[in-house]
């Protein structure tokens, strides 16, 4: 009896994909494009930055055919990011096609396109979905955003809950941007089933990430829990998030703590831009092209094994925030 548990604690925790810090990896992320129909000043710092031809990026047969592959691996969930994900054309059809695969298929969203999917999404499967939203203030909104559709996305949000599907709002925390509408999101979960994310600003090319900027965990939870009684909730082994809830509330909130108190030990996350390099770890030096070998009919399996292998124990072995060389958030998919 002991040893059918030990071996299926075992198998639970290494797969093909294991890292030589015995990370199993079991979550892709592909990014579907690096455009964009909004300009978040802290994911898109150019405003005329020009996005990948599209001959260049992933098809839509060449993103089913490397998923399958990396679900051959050991891959159960994939997180369809970009860019944004919908502004491409064929959106629907990649959703239809790894609605085929054996994963927890989800998808992050700005929700301005949100109403032309309900059906895919649940056609596809889907029944998570991770929208970004920074302020419920409009003016604030365009000032981030550089774009103006809040009364749509707002509106997309309380469409996804009407049709029951678990929605995460995920708010990137700016000091002296937008840290005082974090009270206004925790106010949002006393009547909505929405769990809220507050993420700490991280640095990515261009963004003009200064420490000075990001409003830490321990100031967020400093700031909520002088008007509210919040209560700690259980995380689950993977989670990159802190879970918190106002007590009696319907919803949730959470932090992301990548700046102050980083989560890499449990990481099981790997990603693939959108014109087909796979990045072990978000803040990766390094990229490794498995587009090029697959349109070439090579075997792609060494390649993702390797990298894999070279992963780095935290943050893709940097340290230096102040500067990091990297993608804009936007071209690596987040
Ligand atoms: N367009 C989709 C969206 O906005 O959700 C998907 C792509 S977006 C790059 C994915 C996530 O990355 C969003 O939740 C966004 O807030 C987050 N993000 C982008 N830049 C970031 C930064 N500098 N620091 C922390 N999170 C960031
Ligand atoms: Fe677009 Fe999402 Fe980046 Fe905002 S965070 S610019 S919505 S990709």
């Amino acid at each position: 009896m002991y040893e059918l548990s030990l071996t299926l604690s075992l198998q639970m925790t290494t797969n093909s994909l294991s890292d030589t810090f015995g990370r199993a990896h079991n979550y892709l992320r592909i990014s579907l494009t690096d455009a964009c129909n909004l300009r978040c000043l802290y994911c898109m710092p150019d405003e005329k930055v020009i996005s990948t031809p599209a001959p260049k990026l992933m098809q839509a047969d060449e993103i089913e055919g490397i998923a399958r592959v990396f679900q051959s691996l050991g891959v159960n969930k994939i997180r369809l990011t970009g860019g944004e994900p919908l502004v491409r054309k064929d959106a629907a059809d990649i959703m239809k096609r790894l609605s085929n695969l054996p994963v927890e298929l989800t998808i992050s969203t700005n929700a301005v396109l949100v109403d032309r999917f309900i059906d895919c999404f649940k056609q596809s499967g889907i029944k998570s979905v991770n929208v970004s939203l920074d302020t419920l203030n409009a003016e604030e909104f365009f000032a981030i955003t550089r774009r103006g559709d809040f009364k749509r996305i707002m509106e997309n949000i309380d469409l996804l809950l009407a049709h029951q599907f678990k929605v995460k709002v995920n708010m990137v925390v700016m000091k002296g941007i937008n840290e005082n509408s974090v009270i206004d999101f925790v106010k949002w979960t006393r009547d909505n089933p929405l769990d809220i994310r507050f993420i700490e600003f991280m640095p990515f090319a261009g963004n003009a990430w200064e420490r000075d900027k990001v409003f830490s965990y321990a100031e967020m939870l400093e700031l909520i829990s002088r008007d509210f009684e919040i209560v700690k909730l259980e995380d689950s082994h993977h989670d990159t998030a802190k879970k918190y809830q106002v007590s009696g509330y319907s919803g949730t909130f959470a932090f992301i703590t990548t700046i102050t108190e980083p989560f890499c030990g449990t990481c099981n996350r790997l990603r693939l831009t959108a014109d087909g390099k796979m990045k072990n770890c978000l803040f990766s030096s390094t990229e490794t092209d498995l587009l090029k070998p697959w349109r070439a009919g090579e075997d792609i399996i060494p390649l993702i094994l390797s990298s894999v292998k070279d992963k780095k124990q935290e943050r893709g072995g940097r340290f230096d925030f102040e500067n990091i060389e990297n993608r804009s958030m936007i071209r690596i998919g987040g």
